[in-house]
C-alpha cells in the first residue's frame, strides 16, 4: 500500500472518534488499564449501547480492580446479569483477584495480560495497545470488516483470520497504536458499517481495493445449523416464594441463579426433573440462541405443600432483584403471568 493507512485515519480519528465513558479523547495519556480491560470484556458480542449502563454501574460499585476483586461472586453475577455469556464474568472476577494478588497492576505486555484469566488474543492485545501504548494488533468485528474491505480480502472467514491478521499487522502503526485501533473500530462502527458504508465520506477511500463492492466483504463460511435442545424450566412456588437454584460453577449460564432445571437435550425432558411432584401447568416456551445451540425451553408453573425441594426460596416481589440470565428472567416472565392467572385456584 503506497499511502500508509494510519496517516489517513489519525487525522480523521482527531476529528471524529466516539467520545466513551472508558476511553481518553486522541492523543491523550492512556485511560486506567482497569477501565479499558472491563469495558474490553463486557464489549465482547454486545453493543456499546448495552455496555453504556452496566459499565457505569460496575466502575461506580467498583471503582478499582481491588474493588471488584473484593466482591462477593453472586452479587458480581448478578450486576452482570442480562450482559449475557457468562462464563466472561466468571473469568472477570478471577482476573481481577489474579490482578489485585499480584498489586493491583495490570502487565503491560500483550504475554503478561494474555496470562490473566478469561483475556485472549484479542483483549491482551486491545489493554496493551489502548491502555500501555503498546505496538499490538487489535482485530475486533468492526475491524476486520475496515480491513476486509480494505485489502478486498476474498479469502472466508475464520479461515482466512491468520492472513487477514498479517494484513492488519502491516497497516499498524509504531505510534499511537491505541488511537490507530480504536479509529478502525470507530471507522467500522460509524462509515464503514455492515451495510451501505459510506465510502464518499471515508478516509481511506484512496487506497481501499475493495470499495466497489464493499458489501461482499467480508467473505462468511457458510454457516452450520445450530443443533435443537429441549428444556423445561419450573416456576415452583410457596406462599410467595419462587424456587430458585444456583447453576453449576461449570457450564451454561453456570454460577448464576434460575429456574430449575433438567440437562437440555435433542429428546425433550417432559417433566422428568422436576422439583417436586405437583399439578404443572403450562406456560408456553421460550426459545433462545447460544453459540452453539439453540434453546427450546418449554415453561411450566406449579405450588409446592412446603419449601423442602432444595434451593433458594426467593421473594416472589422481588424477582427482578435476584439477576436471573436473559433466558431465566424471559421464562419467569412466563411463570409469573400464568401463576398470577392461577394463583387464586391452584387447583383449576
Ligand atoms: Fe469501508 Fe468504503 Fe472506507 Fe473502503 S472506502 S474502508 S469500503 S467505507
Amino acid at each position: 500500500m503506497s499511502v500508509d493507512a494510519a496517516s489517513l485515519l489519525l487525522p480523521w480519528y482527531d476529528r471524529n472518534a466516539r467520545v466513551l465513558p472508558w476511553r481518553a479523547p486522541p492523543g491523550s495519556p492512556a485511560p486506567d488499564p482497569y477501565r479499558v480491560w472491563l469495558s474490553e470484556v463486557m464489549l465482547q458480542q454486545t453493543t456499546v449501547a448495552a455496555v453504556r449502563g452496566y459499565f457505569a454501574e460496575f466502575t461506580r460499585r467498583w471503582p478499582t480492580v481491588e474493588a471488584l476483586a473484593a466482591a462477593d461472586d453472586g452479587v458480581v453475577m448478578a450486576a452482570w446479569a442480562g450482559l449475557g455469556y457468562y462464563a466472561r464474568a466468571r473469568n472477570l472476577i478471577a482476573c481481577a483477584r489474579a490482578v489485585a494478588a499480584a498489586g493491583g497492576r495490570f502487565p503491560a505486555s500483550e504475554e503478561g495480560l494474555r496470562a490473566l484469566p478469561g483475556v485472549g488474543d484479542y483483549t491482551a492485545a486491545a489493554v496493551a495497545a489502548i491502555a500501555f501504548g503498546q505496538r499490538a494488533v487489535v482485530i475486533d468485528a468492526n475491524v476486520e470488516r475496515v480491513a476486509a474491505r480494505l485489502f478486498a480480502f476474498a479469502d472466508p472467514l475464520p479461515a482466512g483470520r491468520p492472513r487477514l491478521r498479517g494484513l492488519v499487522d502491516s497497516i499498524t502503526p509504531a505510534e499511537r497504536t491505541g488511537d490507530f485501533a480504536q479509529a478502525m473500530m470507530d471507522l467500522g462502527a460509524t462509515v464503514c458499517t455492515p451495510r451501505s458504508p459510506g465510502c464518499a465520506v471515508c478516509p481511506l477511500a484512496a487506497i481501499c481495493t475493495g470499495r466497489l463492492d464493499a458489501e461482499q466483504y467480508p467473505v462468511k463460511a457458510a454457516r452450520k445449523v445450530r443443533p435443537l435442545r429441549r428444556g423445561t424450566a419450573f416456576w415452583l412456588e410457596h406462599d410467595d416464594h419462587v424456587l430458585l437454584r444456583r447453576r453449576p460453577g461449570k457450564g451454561m449460564l453456570g454460577g448464576m441463579l434460575a429456574l430449575p432445571s433438567g440437562p437440555w437435550s435433542a429428546a425433550d425432558p417432559g417433566l422428568a426433573e422436576a422439583p417436586v411432584d405437583a399439578d404443572w401447568l403450562d406456560c408456553g416456551r421460550v426459545a433462545h440462541v447460544f453459540t452453539h445451540f439453540t434453546l427450546d425451553l418449554a415453561v411450566v408453573a406449579g405450588w409446592a405443600s412446603d419449601r423442602s425441594a432444595p434451593g433458594e426460596w426467593w421473594p416472589i416481589d422481588r424477582i427482578g432483584d435476584a439477576g436471573l440470565p436473559t433466558l431465566f428472567a424471559k421464562a419467569a416472565a412466563r411463570g409469573l403471568s400464568r401463576a398470577d392467572i392461577d394463583r387464586e385456584d391452584p387447583a383449576s
